[in-house]
């Protein structure tokens, strides 16, 4: 299958009045049409630095990133973006928050309004295009913000720790919900998590990143038995204990290694 995603030895450095910090080095990651893929990683590997430069709100200090073939170096309709916080308008209706990307790129045409409507329905939100975010509940809320993010019809979607601010059974839920959501659209999705079993349970293949500077560490492909499970029940398929095991090990072993630097 062909790669929507083609990060080519990317590396970042920031740099600020306190000098210059090697964030990412030597990245090298291809993200086929269709998959999900998880970025894991102990705070401060790079997770969040690697989704904005595959986002194009930063620039690598070296290497490439492409999204279908094309060479990203700046803000793109193919690249969606999805953050912890939701950032609806209040002012607006969900309707109008969901449609505010299309406003953006001036796309709102009766098919994309189609589409928001349809998007809405998916996500149990039918019932409240017309009201406002602060009548929602943290997870309808998201659930308007991952609309917003696919109304655009991006070729890939990025999800940085969409689910962490949430109560764990509405977390749950969500989880099934965006899985069969993206499935049944055939999207393409990279989401960074700090919860391993989140990663295990929506994943095709899971990143794991290793701090100081930022690295692959390794790459895991996640068993069929849990890949065709929806998250919920995934947590119940055979295989899925192992891999938490074996993925816990890196981060201890990770944690071991710091600790060893910095004694
Ligand atoms: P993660 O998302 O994995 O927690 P980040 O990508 O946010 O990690 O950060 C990676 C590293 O880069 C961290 O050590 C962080 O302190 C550093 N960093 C992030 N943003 C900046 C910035 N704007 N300037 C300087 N250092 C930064
Ligand atoms: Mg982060």
């Amino acid at each position: 299958m062909s790669n929507v995603v083609e990060v080519d030895n990317l590396s970042h450095v920031y740099v600020n009045e306190r000098g210059a910090f090697l964030a990412l080095e030597h990245i090298r990651l291809n993200v086929r049409q269709g998959e999900f893929l998880s970025l894991i990683g102990p705070s401060g590997c790079g997770k969040t630095t690697l989704l904005s430069l595959i986002s194009g709100l930063l620039t690598p200090s070296a290497g490439t990133v492409r999204v279908s073939g094309e060479e990203i170096k700046q803000p793109s309709s193919k690249v969606g973006y999805m953050l912890q916080q939701d950032y609806l308008f209040p002012w607006l209706t969900i309707y109008d928050n969901a449609s505010i990307g299309l406003e953006l790129m001036a796309k709102r045409n009766e098919a994309s309004r189609k589409l928001v409507l349809e998007l809405l329905e998916d996500m149990g939100l039918g019932d409240v295009a017309d009201q406002y975010p602060h009548q929602l509940s943290g997870g309808m809320r998201q659930r308007v913000a991952l609309v917003r993010t696919l109304a655009v019809e991006p070729d890939i979607l990025l999800l940085d720790e969409p689910f962490s601010a949430l109560d764990y059974q509405t977390k749950l839920q969500l989880e099934d919900l965006v899985s069969i959501t993206l499935k049944s659209r055939g999207k393409t999705a990279i989401l960074v998590t700090h919860d391993i079993t989140e990663a295990i349970a929506m994943s095709d293949r899971i990143v794991v990143l290793q701090p100081h500077p930022g690295r692959i560490l390794t790459t895991v492909e996640v068993p069929s038995a849990i890949r065709e499970a929806l998250p919920l029940k995934a947590r119940e398929a055979g295989g899925f204990h192992d891999l938490f095991h074996r993925l816990w090990g890196y981060f201890e072993e990770m944690e071991t290694k710091g600790g060893d630097n910095r004694g």
